[in-house]
């Protein structure tokens, strides 16, 4: 809130100040174009700290075509500084505040010119992650804001264009109760490549996570794909902004390779209907009870984390979808108790060879629902606990969420900490036309709050519907740096910057009566009501329709509330199916066969212009549609009833 309210007073004092930006207490950075201000570093060659300088200038230069040189001495001119606070001259920490208590935090003061003293802008951070944060958030005073990864080329980062660049003087200190806040993007699973894995990591930054989620592929080696982060140059981008790497996630097929072992070795591997399987989507996971397989699993994580010096949260999981060994030891021992036994052996060895690397592996998920009840867990397991397919109406604080037993047993056990993965930015698992999140938003950071969690993973997939989910990425990103921003004055905010000042109160309370209510996603995907059509249509009329208008002359405004629209066309079309279908079965169910044969007929016709609908979206490549889900999940959805519902009236059935 505190940004927030910064930026509205800021454009009313731009209002009150009228075009050269001059105001009492304003600093003036650049006029007409024209600036004597340079950016100055006392820990240049602190990571983090170098990126910062460019940062800020890049984007001043963006704003208002004048370029600030970086270093030099500033004699009696005014003067940026930027680095971490530790390392600043005594008389520039003296101008700071107390930093704020937490993670990755930052300070600024500016201060006007006063008598012979020059302005001064300093921006300090408590690491270079820190430092960077500190000149996204000057930025964002002056009007930049970061909502999407720039994948589309048809629209731009918000940058204003202005001749005169001021500031209102100030200083404030921010910084996060989290720890580690890693964005899983979706550029970042699988066949990874380095263009778009960099707008998603250049991105995230600026949303204020502070970590890369990494699931690696499925068959190539760890080692060659860590390299071809490299390769990619991703490593060195993450590097030079202080970000840390989180991976390679699902990986355990990766680390005992069946091609390796399974011949001379196929008791290490898993029992599955009496036979001994890789592990593969109908196989099993390897057999956690082999000691010696445990061994050479080790051995194996050792060698890979010696080559993997970036990583810095090894998390470790079973290949996804797999179901735990069925010999007699395994059962006895049981899943969780055994992934524990060797995540606690591979934790153990790893002291040697990388004592600053922390360990994590999975709980609450696939074959490890439940917690351990016999092995010891080591003291320093981290666990990622994921609840997929939770459906985000309420907090993990909300006595009503009906895995907070199993959440609190994981979160007792996993002494060395636990990462809460969440689903928000996920239209596989989510509905296709997604609410803001808001609500679950502000329970889990109450929850975070009152159980001391510090780590969140954001997990976005698939990458056709980048665009669609990135707005709960930027909302969750920027609310668990700082708790306290509203996401609601966020949606705002967005809708104000994202779609300009005409537009952007309609659209703001479109948003928020999206957000507000965020069972409507689930039943447009599902089953909606007339209640709901009636919603959507209200919307329509009051805020969309009028904001389509309001934008028709400005082509980047028009093009991105165009995607908007789209989202909403499509979620009309979902409930006409929704009604379309509750006619048939009224029809049936009062005995008349006839009528609702023929308008089934017309529903066959109705979900393929639906499905065109989904393709036609996902081809403009605008980040609204994957365009892999459309023949399998989604026309499943959209059109398994009507063979049911023939049957049904074939047979007379009136239930
Ligand atoms: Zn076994």
């Amino acid at each position: 809130m505190r940004a927030l309210a910064l930026v509205c007073l800021l454009a009313s004092l731009a209002a009150a100040a009228g075009d050269d930006g001059t105001h009492a207490d304003a600093v003036t950075i650049v006029t007409a174009r024209k600036s004597d201000w340079r950016i100055v570093s006392p820990s240049a060659a602190a990571p983090g700290a170098d990126w910062a300088s460019r940062e800020l200038q890049r984007y001043l230069h963006q704003m208002s075509g004048c370029e600030l040189p970086i270093g030099g001495r500033p004699g009696s001119k005014p003067v940026f500084v930027i680095g971490l606070r530790a390392k600043l001259s005594r008389a520039d920490r003296a101008l700071l505040p107390p930093p704020a208590p937490g993670y990755d935090g930052y300070e600024v003061v500016v201060r006007p010119a006063a008598g012979k003293t020059p302005a001064r802008i300093v921006i300090a951070g408590e690491n270079g992650r820190g430092v960077i944060y500190g000149v996204y958030d000057l930025l964002e005073r002056l009007g930049c804001r970061w909502f999407y990864p720039t994948e589309d080329a048809a629209d731009p980062e918000v940058v204003p264009r202005q001749d005169s660049v001021s500031l209102p003087a100030g200083s404030w200190a921010v910084a996060s109760p989290m720890k580690f806040r890693i964005c899983n993007g979706s550029e970042w699973f699988f066949e990874m490549q380095p263009a778009p894995a960099l707008k998603q990591l250049e991105w995230a930054m600026k949303a204020r996570y502070n970590a890369m989620g990494w699931q690696a592929d499925t068959h190539t080696r760890l080692d060659q794909q860590y390299q071809q982060l490299a390769d990619g140059g991703l490593l060195a981008e993450l590097k030079k902004r202080d970000m840390m790497l989180h991976g390679p996630a699902h990986s355990f097929n990766l680390l005992l390779r069946a091609e390796d072992y399974m011949t001379n070795h196929p008791e290490w591997f898993g029992l599955r209907d009496g036979k001994r399987v890789p592990q593969t989507f109908a196989g099993a996971q390897f057999c956690w009870s082999n000691r010696e397989a445990r061994k050479q699993f080790t051995d194996n994580v050792e060698a890979f984390a010696r080559r993997a010096p970036q990583i810095h949260i090894l998390c470790l999981v079973p290949f996804d979808g797999g179901r735990a060994c069925e010999c007699e030891q395994c059962k006895k021992e049981g899943a969780s108790n055994l992934l524990m036994l060797l995540m606690g052996e591979v934790i153990e060895r790893l002291k040697v060879c990388r004592p600053d690397l922390l360990v994590e592996t999975v709980g609450g998920y696939g074959a490890a629902m439940d917690p351990p009840d016999t092995a010891q867990i080591h003291p320093q397991q981290r666990v990622v606990w994921a609840h997929w397919g939770r459906g985000y109406t309420m907090g993990y604080d909300d006595d009503r969420y009906d895995r907070k037993a199993n959440l609190e047993k994981w979160r007792r056990a996993a002494r060395g900490g636990i990462t809460l993965c969440q689903y928000y930015t996920d239209n596989f698992a989510e509905p296709w036309v997604m609410s803001p999140f808001t609500v679950a938003m502000e329970g889990d950071r109450r929850y975070f709050q009152q159980k001391g969690i510090d780590s969140v993973y954001m997990l976005m997939w698939p990458r056709g519907y980048w665009w669609n989910h990135s707005l709960n990425g930027y909302l969750a990103g920027r609310c668990f740096y700082d708790f306290s921003l509203s996401p609601y004055d966020l949606l705002h905010d967005y809708a104000w910057h994202y779609f300009g000042p005409e537009a952007g109160p309609l659209l703001g309370d479109y948003f928020e009566a999206w957000a507000r209510d965020p069972e409507l996603c689930y039943r447009v995907r599902g089953d909606s009501r007339d209640s709901d059509r009636t919603a959507l249509a209200d919307q329509r009329k009051r805020l969309l329709g009028p904001v389509v208008k309001l934008v028709a002359s400005d082509s980047l405004l028009a093009y991105r509330v165009s995607k908007v629209e789209k989202l909403h066309i499509l979620a009309e079309h979902l409930m006409e199916v929704h009604r379309q279908r509750d006619e048939i079965q009224r029809l049936r169910r009062a005995g008349e066969f006839e009528q609702a044969r023929a308008l089934l007929a017309k529903s066959r016709t109705y979900t393929d212009e639906v499905l065109a609908l989904f393709y036609a979206l996902a081809d403009l490549k605008q980040g609204l549609i994957e365009r892999q889900e459309v023949p399998t999940f989604i026309t499943a959805n959209v059109k398994n009833w009507l063979e049911e519902e023939a049957k049904a009236i074939a047979a007379g059935n009136r239930d």
